[in-house]
Formats: C-alpha cells, structure tokens, sequence
C-alpha cells in the first residue's frame, strides 16, 4: 500500500510537507507558508523545479557507516528518476536528507537553482510517500486530504477547492466522507498519495510505495502511478529496489551501491549498455553473464583465454582500443542469458554442463557451470501439454522449443523428489539431448552480443568485438 511517511525515519528533524504525524497522531509539523492559490498548479505547471544533488555525503557513528558516499545526481523539470540498489545501499538515506529529515555531512542539494540545506524539513516544498502506512484511518477522506492545507493555515474555500479537485483527479470524489480505514487498500493509497499531493510539492519523493502490497496488486498500482506521472508532470525520485518497478516507472535509473551511484542513465539505455559489471550484474532477469580472462586475436577470431578454458570467437578482430593495450590485461565480457545458445557439446564454441532448469511463464532458465564458472541461458518454453512414458504428467510438460535445439525437439518437465520442476528432458531422445542435471551441452555466443568491460576498473569500454564479413 502507498503510504505517507508520518515523521522522521531515522532522523530527528520534522516531518516533510503534508506527512501526517506518525504515532500518535497527534503532533504538527512546521507549517509553511500560508496557501492561497486556488487551482492545483502541479496540472500542466510551468517552471517546475528542477532538483541538484551535488557531493553529497551521509556518515553516521564518526564515519564508521559511511551511507552515502559523495553523490551527485539532478532531476530534470517533469522528470521520474529511480534510484534503484540493494537494501542498505543508502536510497532512504539521500531521500531523507532531500526532504529534510537527516542533515548531510557534507556536499548540497539545490531546488531551483536554490539551496535548501538550512531550510527545514517542511518548508523545502518537497513531498515524501513512504512504504509504511500513514493515512488516518479515524478521519474521512476529505479530512486526510485536508490536513496538509490545514497546517499551513490555507483559506477554508481554498481547502475545499483544492480538495476536491485532488479528489477527482485520484478518483475518491465519492468516498469523501467514508472514513479513510474502511476504504479498500488500493483507494487508501490513493488517499495516501492525494495527502502528499494537495500541497503540491515542487518534487515528489517515493520510497519503496509498493513493497508493502501483494505482488498481484503492484502492476495496476504502477499504471496509476504513471498516469499520474504523464497528467502532473511532476519531477519524482522513485527509491526502490525493485527492476521491474523501476524500468517501467522512470525516465532514468540511477543504479546505487555502496552509498555511490554506479550509473545514471535513460532507462532503455541503462539495460542495453550498462557502464559497469555491477551494474551488468544487477540488471535483468537473468542479469548479465560475466567471464573474466584475457583477449588476443587469433587465426579466423578473437581468443578468449580464462583461466579453466579458451573460446575462439570466430569472424571477428578485436577492437583497435583493446589491441593497442597489449596482451597483458584482464577484461570481463558480458552477455545476456538471451543471447547465449545451448547446443549439442560437440557443436559450441565451448562446454558447460546443466545445473538445473528453472521454469518461467513462458520460459525457462537453465543454469549451467562452465568449467566452474556459472553461467545462465533463458530458452522459450511453450507449455504445451506432451505425454511422457515412464514419467508422472506434470503441469510443467511441454513441447519447447529452446534456441539451439531442433525446431520440434519435445522437451518434458522432470520433477524432483520434493516435486519441484528439476530438469527439462527429451523423452523421445531422437538425436537430441537432454536438459537434465549433469548433461554436457555446448555453447555459443554471436561476437556482436558480447559487451567488453576493463577487467580492472570493471568499467564498461567504448567498443566490443569487431564482427568481419565472411
Ligand atoms: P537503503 O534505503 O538503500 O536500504 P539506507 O539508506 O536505509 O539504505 O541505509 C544505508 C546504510 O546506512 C545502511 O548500512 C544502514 O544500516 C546505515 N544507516 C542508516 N541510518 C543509520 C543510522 N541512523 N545510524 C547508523 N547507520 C545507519
């Protein structure tokens, strides 16, 4: 469920505009200035203030936790950007410390130009949605949505004006009166959010807004969610640890770890070319797979020696850049699980071996080890139900089709002993081979698909493996 945060999370500062008191809900926050504008100026406003984050730093116990690590970031005017990490990489820090809830240790943070680090929490103009739930339940609708304009003295016509028209805009006209706690989950969020936004924040904070909810309710929270996006053009910080929330949600994501941003970057873009092997390594479903070892060409391709292995690459050189830098460095090449193809052993380029299958909706993921090194390769999977002899039925049988293997090949979910899909098999055994534990496999990989990365700095290189006509 959306909800808004009440008062400081770790912090002690007050609590950001238009957040309800936590528990009790009792204590008020600072108020702004009085409101006195009657339309709702977050619709098709102009000018909207765009939001810099330069050098900043959050170290707490003497700088024994370093949370945020001298990060620099903006959000441009009508901008969503994600920032997405794992728990404890230091989102909830750099938030807090936007809104005003956690003093930096050093570095600024500018709203229009405008620093706001001495301005309280309150008073930047900035309003915060957390995960945890904040609407009061005891009040109806229209006064949850009222409190924020409340607080800050606002004109009553004014109140009711602005009001309603949040209200309409988030669909609650008819649950005005109704008291907010015997309101659904969804529409509490709304109210949720609506409380945040009738005092119409210049940036819009959300953390984490759907982890608490089921994860059958989140894609229709997240159509919401970007509905409201395109109808107010709001600029949004978007926390979460979430891909999929954050690719469908923002305009760009910044990837964080370690209280560093790794990289910013549009969206489509941050998948296609990540700039890091963290980053390569946290993105996607499967994330990328990484080898590390050394690079040299090689008669008809590109060698690649690990250290268990080599892959001759064929039809292709390697790129200026790499061969000017001599034979002697380490790199990592990234390739999608998408992109890597099972094939019998004796046809690959090099060999693994089947760790196991997982089963997706419409495909499968097969684990594998390569010489010790785990590797993953998504292969479709069309459930289509194919009888199997000497093997229970399972709701996982299907005739698939995985890349690399023949068109028509007949490949049967096996289950485990505790009835868990554990392998692909082909029951016909016509020549093909099977997906189950232990089964050597080759594998290949199109030159044009790898990503090289220096093995050292881990940082992404401007060029890959040059494909030659054949
Ligand atoms: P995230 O939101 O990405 O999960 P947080 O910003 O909550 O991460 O935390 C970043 C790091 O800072 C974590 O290691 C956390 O334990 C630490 N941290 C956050 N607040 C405090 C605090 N008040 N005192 C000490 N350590 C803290």
């Amino acid at each position: 469920m959306l909800r808004l945060r009440a008062s400081g999370g770790r912090g002690s500062a007050p609590n950001p505009a238009g957040a309800p008191p936590r528990t009790p809900p009792g204590e008020m926050i600072s108020p702004g200035p009085p409101h006195q504008e009657s339309a709702l100026p977050t619709l098709n406003r102009s000018g909207i203030p765009k939001l810099e984050v330069a050098g900043l730093t959050k170290v707490y116990r003497d700088g024994a936790v370093v949370a945020v690590d001298d990060i620099s970031f903006t959000v441009e005017s009508g901008e969503t950007l994600a920032l997405l990490g794992p728990s404890g990489c230091g989102k909830s820090t750099t938030l807090n410390m936007i809104v005003g809830l956690e003093q930096p240790s050093s570095g600024d943070i500018r709203i229009d130009g405008r620093s706001v680090i001495d301005v309280p929490a309150g008073r930047r103009d900035v309003g915060l949605v957390f995960q945890d739930y904040a609407v009061f339940a005891a009040m109806s609708v229209r006064d949850n949505l009222a409190f924020g304009l409340k607080v800050r003295k606002t004109d009553k016509a004014v109140v009711r004006s602005e009001v309603h028209k949040i209200a309409e805009l988030l669909g609650l006209t008819e649950c005005l009166d109704i008291k907010a706690g015997r309101l659904s989950g969804s529409e509490q969020q709304r109210v949720a959010i609506g409380r945040t936004l009738v005092t119409r924040p210049a940036l819009l904070l959300l953390d984490e807004p759907l982890s608490n909810l089921e994860a059958s309710a989140r894609p229709a929270v997240r159509q919401e969610l970007r509905r409201l996006q395109q109808e107010l053009h709001l600029s949004i910080i978007y926390v979460t640890h979430d891909q999929t929330e954050a690719l469908s949600l923002a305009d760009r994501v910044a990837i964080m770890n370690h209280g560093k941003i790794i990289q910013a970057e549009e969206t489509l873009r941050i998948m296609q070319f990540p700039g890091h092997v963290q980053v390569a390594q946290f993105l996607g479903s499967p994330p990328m797979n990484i080898l590390r070892g050394r690079l040299a060409d090689a008669e008809g391709g590109v060698k690649f020696t690990h250290a268990a292995f080599t892959v001759l690459f064929p039809a292709c050189t390697l790129p200026a850049l790499v061969r000017e830098r001599g034979a002697n460095k380490q790199y990592a090449l990234g390739f999608r699980a998408e992109d890597l193809t099972l094939v019998p052993p004796e046809q690959g380029l090099w060999q693994g071996e089947i760790l196991g299958v997982e089963i997706r909706g419409g495909d499968a993921v097969v684990n594998l080890s390569s010489h010790g090194s785990p590797l993953q390769c998504v292969v479709e999977h069309k459930l289509k139900a194919a009888p199997c002899a000497g093997l229970p039925p399972t709701r996982n049988a299907g005739g698939c089709n995985p890349s690399g293997l023949k068109t028509g090949t007949t490949l049967t979910a096996v289950r485990s002993a505790d009835g868990l899909p554990a392998a692909l098999e082909n029951p016909s055994a016509s020549g093909d081979f099977s997906l189950s534990k232990g089964t050597p496999v080759g594998l290949t990989l199109a030159p044009e698909t790898v990503v090289l990365f220096d093995g050292d700095s881990n940082l992404r290189l401007e060029s890959a493996f040059v494909p030659v006509p054949q």
